[in-house]
Order: C-alpha cells, then sequence, then structure tokens
C-alpha cells in the first residue's frame, strides 16, 4: 500500500496563533514537533495494519520546510521545499501521481471567510478572498481532494482543527475525520495534548485503510477555478498569467478538462498576486 500525506501546520495538535506558523515565530520550534508526531502517528496506525505500507510526505506549509526529516518516521520519504511554481507546481501535492493507493491530509484548517475558523484562509492568506471550484465555494481540502481525484487517488482521512469539520460534512460525509482541537475563535482553540491527539490519528489511519474501498475518490472531471481576490491590483497581475481569464476587478479564472491542470494554471496565477509592489510604492 502506498498513501500520499499532504501536511499543513495550522490544523496540527496544539497550533493556534500566527507565532507558530513561521520561522521566525517563537513558537515555531514546538510546533514542527508537533506536527511531524501527527504525521508519523498516522503512519504508524497504517503500518499497524499494512506493515509493508510506504508513504510519501509533502510538506505543504508556508516555506514548506517543516517538517523535521531527522523525525520522521523511515518509512516515509519527504518533498520538502519551497511552493514556488517552478519547483512545485501542484503546490502542496507535488509529489502526487496515479500510483498512491489513497491520500491523507493533516494538519488543515477551515476555508478563508469561515465565520470564527481557527486560522481560516485558501492557500494564500493575503489574497485569496474566496476560491470556488466548478461555482462552490472550497477550502484547502477539497480543492486538494479534486486535484488527487484527477489522479485516481481517493482521500482517506483529514485531520485538522473542528471548524473544519462541518466544511467537509457540507462536501462529502464519506471523508473520515478527527479533530487535534476546538475551535474557539480565529487565534485560540481548546486543545487536546499530543498523547491523546496521536492515538486518535493512528486509530483512525489504521481504519481508514482496512477498508480503503470506502474511502472517496473525488474526480469533477473538468474543473473551472475561479479565484476571488482582495485586490484589484492582485488580480491584475494575476490575470498576466498566460491561459487565465478574468471576471471584474477582482475575479481570475482557470479552466481546464481537469483539476489538476486547472490548479497548477490558478496556482501561477495566486504566486504572481504576490509580486506586486507594495501599495506605498506605486
Ligand atoms: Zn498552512
Amino acid at each position: 500500500m502506498k498513501i500520499f500525506i499532504a501536511a499543513d501546520m495550522e490544523g496540527a495538535t496544539g497550533v493556534v496563533h500566527h507565532d507558530q506558523l513561521m520561522p521566525e515565530g517563537r513558537g515555531y520550534a514546538a510546533a514542527q514537533r508537533l506536527l511531524t508526531g501527527d504525521v508519523n502517528a498516522a503512519i504508524e496506525g497504517v503500518l499497524r495494519a499494512d506493515p509493508l505500507a510506504t508513504f510519501v510526505v509533502g510538506d505543504g506549509h508556508g516555506p514548506m520546510r517543516n517538517i523535521i526529516l531527522e523525525e520522521l518516521h523511515s518509512a516515509a520519504e519527504l518533498v520538502i521545499g519551497s511552493g514556488k511554481p517552478s519547483n512545485k507546481p501542484l503546490c502542496q501535492l507535488e509529489g502526487i501521481d496515479s500510483t498512491f493507493d489513497a491520500a491523507f491530509m493533516i494538519g488543515y484548517h477551515s476555508m478563508s471567510g469561515t465565520p470564527s475558523g481557527l486560522l481560516a484562509h485558501t492557500y494564500i492568506g493575503s489574497v485569496v478572498r474566496e476560491w470556488r471550484l466548478n461555482s462552490i465555494a472550497v477550502g484547502e481540502v477539497q480543492m486538494n481532494a479534486a486535484v488527487l481525484g484527477s489522479f485516481g487517488v481517493p482521500v482517506a482521512l483529514v485531520v485538522g482543527n473542528s471548524d473544519l469539520g462541518p466544511e467537509i460534512a457540507a462536501w462529502d460525509s464519506r471523508v473520515a475525520f478527527v479533530a487535534t482541537k476546538r475551535t474557539l475563535g480565529p487565534t485560540a482553540g481548546v486543545c487536546l495534548t499530543p498523547s491523546r491527539t496521536r492515538i486518535l490519528i493512528s486509530h483512525a489511519a489504521a481504519h481508514v485503510v482496512t477498508n480503503l474501498g470506502a474511502s472517496f475518490l473525488y474526480d469533477v472531471g473538468h474543473a473551472r477555478i475561479e479565484v476571488e481576490m482582495y485586490r484589484r491590483e492582485q488580480c491584475d497581475k494575476a490575470s498576466m498569467e498566460h491561459g487565465i481569464t478574468k471576471i471584474g476587478d477582482s475575479t481570475i479564472v482557470a479552466e481546464s478538462d481537469n483539476a489538476a491542470d486547472a490548479f497548477r494554471l490558478a496556482w501561477r496565477a495566486c504566486t504572481r498576486a504576490l509580486d506586486e509592489a507594495p501599495a506605498w510604492l506605486a
């Protein structure tokens, strides 16, 4: 059995604040260990069900150099390095292909605009107001699931903040979900200890892979991604990417006959939006 694990950080055990999310933050080093522990728990759970399972873990948060390689389970390989499109056209999912039996998403959070969502955003917090897939507002979990689906890889398990639960349930209740904490607000939650979440995660992982036929393949076929951005200048920059069209002042459209190609185009465009000169220099 071969499992792809996409790892984000905002939904990892104990993570509730920006101070824990970037290398300059005081809580970052501890958060790296917490995230690595969550990923290892999932791997250990799968290995109980299938001792020969192998794993590719995609480090998909911020600098994408968060997971501690020397502490990662030896059954895994780690995709590490910046998410710029020249490195990782599929962003958090770079390394995926059709040979995987299933995917997990660990450390995840709710979509941009979720009321009181804990560290809620969609891919680039400073740019994306709303990300829509085939006219439906989606977060990273559902969008990533569509990309995985275009490779024929089902989503078996999602782990993250409790406010992500309703977002997933509204999409498809077949996706197994484990909450690492109960969300209180944008930067606070009631956290379970790592010793507790690791048991929950490893149990869930063992359970889902013993019944992989029930995991959810989300193949949308033709994919139209609309990304509504916060600022007109961001949209102007993003829409310079070849293949992008624009709706109104603030929304770009990336479209293809499969979700992976539509995502690659949208991701290139969104990263271009970051290159704008600061407003005070305009
Ligand atoms: Zn993140």
